[in-house]
């Protein structure tokens, strides 16, 4: 038996329930169960340990012997009893240190341990309170005693007075002295003198407390029923589809919902698509339920994940509603109820790179089976499979198909952009229909959104004489221009270079941009409606923590009139007084290689079309295509899901795809063109004699090339009727005898089931 060193967490950070489900995961997913714990627990719960130098003991040295490095380590642990790696860095300025640790260990000057941290800073909060012996009653009297000669001191004293009766809280350090405009100088001498004392009191980083608003929701009569009919479908069903048009106030719903589940004592799980929505979100729950909402996303830090996560793992009263993205599902929760999947037909949903290639609303459901809850699915667009789970009696349906209140459905209209009349009066990519509707919708001091799928400037810069196209060196892709940066990039891995004043293949300085952006949109609308103020919506304008909420805020509150964004402000966000959409080009999503681009175009428009006109006043929508009579743009404008629907579904089991097909995809990558070529065939040929399935490939992808490394890419059809443990079971196997073929081993192959 050995000494134990240090008892690393009291209780088990995760349940027993998480370790069963990411073992689901891993086995479905067809991934390293280390790459779902990776993906599920929050790095800063794992235990760090860093390298630690101290001098060592009793060593006697002889400084005569060290080199001038040596002597400047050795020095500074004169200092400091200890360095870490990175001050040795600093020391001699130099990055390779090892070299001359190793000698000084070997000369007998130093010696390492290894140091465990926690990655989890608690955040401390300093307090302040009068000492003890001036409580009494006449404590004021003896205290303006004791200071009579100190003014300034006596002031600060008479302030702290004045916090205590009107706060009626504990009075943290920060407050009292922003109430005396004082410093913390001041404040510590008072400290020192006895007068006052300090403590520290651990606090959550995050707190909804002061958002709760009190304010009742009364739902409609058919959101009503619409409540009843969930309930009644989770009599029989596990998971239930709420199937509500836009702005028909599906939140409402899922509100009442959430409260009945937590009079039970259920904790309750609500998912969204994207981290822009939380913001939105989190406000109108937390004006409802207060500090019960938690919120769990990669853009809170570390430490405020931790909390969070501690938060579930208790059990606790403040995260009872757990708001998130679809990392959330890693959490350790106790007797949850209830897992909401809003917007469930979002791609965002599914995670694609890296491993574990989860689908959260797939994901969602398994864990629900395992806490014994229930599942609600709400959107306005259903994804066809579920869609198809809830008309096969799989899943429960609810439908909501008015807007809440008075409203009725944009009036969704097409510009042709085919028609000689509308191309010859278009301003820059504006006809002249979305031109002056814009223009009498702000006369109206009401606001427009503009939708454009692509961020940027424009996509390709062309050479006019040649037409040479500039590419990414380690991509099979041309650059993006961005104008505001005068630089093309890359949207794969991120290459960027100035933007080249000739053709690099012939020296003409003739180049055109082609194509459009966000970036380009948004000058040609300066450039049309000068005195307007006009945001953009896209990746490039929300970096960082805050990025969405300010642009979001400023919209919400009018200081933005026109707002340009990519599929971003095509999700779920809720504006009052936009009643003008335009959709600027509906083609380039039509035509995406993609057994769901007509669906996802379908969704994307619906949902676009979904932000005008929510509250009070009929919203109108402009689409401009040059397939005005393409069949989706049809549905779009008739807002005819099921028409959308059944033609889909027609098309997927002609074609073999979902929901008749999981489609499980291999995707193959190499430096080496040819071994990848040979490797890729090689696998292709074992997969299609072994499956008796539909397998096909090797294709290579449009673009075939990223970050330098080619590509080849299997897919293989699985039956839904057919089980799909043992055909992974056989899949694996032939992936492990291809990692067996030494030439083969250096062709990284990843498994993507249920392929989005
Ligand atoms: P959806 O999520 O279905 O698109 P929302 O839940 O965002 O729709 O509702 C649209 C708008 O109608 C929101 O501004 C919402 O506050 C309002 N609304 C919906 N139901 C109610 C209700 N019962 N009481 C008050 N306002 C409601
Ligand atoms: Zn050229
Ligand atoms: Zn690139």
């Amino acid at each position: 038996a050995k000494e134990i060193n240090q008892i690393l967490d009291e209780l088990p950070i995760v349940t027993a329930i998480q370790i069963k489900h990411w073992q689901w995961i891993a086995n479905y997913y067809m991934c390293a169960i280390g790459d779902v714990y990776r993906a599920a627990l929050p790095s800063g719960l794992l235990l760090e340990s860093e390298t630690i130098i101290s001098q060592k003991q009793n060593a006697t040295v002889d400084t005569q012997t060290l080199s001038d490095e040596e002597y400047l380590i050795h020095e500074a642990l004169q200092l400091q009893s200890t360095l870490k790696i990175q001050d040795i860095v600093g020391i001699l300025n130099k990055k390779n240190v090892f070299p001359i640790i190793q000698q000084l260990i070997d000369k007998g000057v130093i010696s390492l341990q290894e140091e465990v941290l926690d990655g989890y800073k608690p955040k401390l909060v300093r307090y302040i309170r009068l000492h003890e012996q001036y409580t009494t009653d006449g404590g004021l009297n003896t205290l303006l005693e004791v200071l009579k000669n100190a003014a300034k001191q006596k002031e600060l004293v008479l302030n702290y007075f004045q916090l205590n009766a009107s706060e009626q809280k504990p009075i943290t350090v920060k407050k009292l002295v922003d109430a005396a405009k004082t410093t913390s100088a001041a404040v510590k001498a008072l400290i020192e003198k006895g007068i006052f004392e300090d403590y520290l009191i651990q606090e959550d980083r995050v707190d909804f407390s002061n958002n709760q608003s009190n304010k009742e929701i009364l739902l409609s009569s058919s959101q009503q029923a619409a409540l009843e009919q969930i309930t009644e479908r989770f009599l029989e069903k596990e998971v239930c589809l709420l199937h509500g048009v836009t702005a028909s106030g599906k939140t409402e719903v899922y509100i009442k919902l959430i409260e009945e589940y937590l009079e039970t004592g259920k904790k309750v799980l609500y998912l969204l698509p994207e981290i822009a929505l939380t913001t939105q979100l989190v406000s109108r729950l937390s004006a409802y339920f207060g500090n019960k909402v938690a919120v769990f996303h990669s853009k809170y830090n570390n430490n405020e994940r931790i909390e969070v996560w501690r938060q579930v793992l208790q059990n606790s009263d403040k995260a009872q509603i757990v708001i998130g993205a679809r990392s959330a599902l890693f959490l350790p929760f106790k007797e949850l109820g209830l897992i909401i999947v809003d917007e469930e037909h979002e791609q965002t949903y599914k995670q694609m790179d890296p491993a574990p290639r989860y689908h959260a609303r797939d994901t969602a459901i398994v864990l629900a089976n395992f806490h014994e809850a229930k599942v609600l699915l709400g959107s306005a667009t259903p994804s066809i499979e579920t869609y198809y789970n809830a008309t096969n009696d799989k899943f429960g349906l609810v439908e909501l198909s008015h807007r809440y209140g008075k409203v009725t459905m944009p009036v969704i209209e097409l510009v042709d952009l085919k028609d000689k009349y509308f191309r010859k009066r278009m301003t820059g990519h504006f006809s002249d229909t979305l031109i002056q509707n814009i223009t009498e919708v702000k006369a109206l001091g009401e606001q427009v959104i503009l939708f454009q799928n692509r961020r940027g400037y424009s996509p390709l810069l062309e050479c006019l004489t040649c037409g040479h196209v500039p590419q990414c060196q380690q991509c099979d892709v041309s650059l993006t221009y961005h104008k505001h940066k005068n630089q093309l990039r890359c949207h794969y891995c991120g290459y960027s270079i100035a933007k080249p004043t000739h053709c690099h293949a012939c020296s003409s300085v003739d180049l055109t941009t082609k194509g459009f952006g966000t970036e380009q949109i948004q000058q040609e609308l300066e450039l049309l409606f000068p005195d307007s103020k006009i945001g953009r919506m896209d990746q490039d304008t929300t970096r960082g923590k805050f990025g969405f909420e300010k642009i979001i805020d400023s919209f919400k509150n009018r200081e933005i009139d026109i707002l340009v964004g990519t599929q971003m402000l095509a999700k779920g966000l809720d504006f009052d007084n936009v009643t003008l959409v335009g959709i600027m080009n509906a083609d380039n999503m039509l035509y995406h290689p993609d057994f769901r681009a007509f669906e996802r175009s379908f969704q994307m428009m619906t949902q676009v079309a979904g932000r005008s006109g929510r509250a009070s006043k009929q919203g109108k929508v402009l689409i401009q295509t040059y397939n005005p009579d393409h069949n989706t743009i049809q549905q779009v404008t008739n807002n005819n899901y099921i028409a959308m629907y059944k033609e889909q579904l027609y098309d997927r089991q002609i074609y073999k795809y979902p929901p008749y097909f999981r489609i499980i995809k291999l995707t193959l990558k190499q430096r080496d063109y040819e071994k990848l070529k040979q490797g890729s065939l090689w696998l292709y040929q074992v997969m299609a004699q072994n499956l008796a399935i539909p397998v096909l490939g090797p294709e290579e992808p449009s673009i075939n090339r990223i970050r330098n490394e080619y590509i080849r890419t299997i897919i293989i059809k699985v039956p839904t009727a057919t089980s799909v443990a043992g055909i992974k079971k056989t899949i694996q196997k032939m992936l492990n005898s291809f990692d067996a073929v030494a030439q083969y081993r250096a062709i990284k192959v990843s498994v993507n089931v249920d392929f989005y």
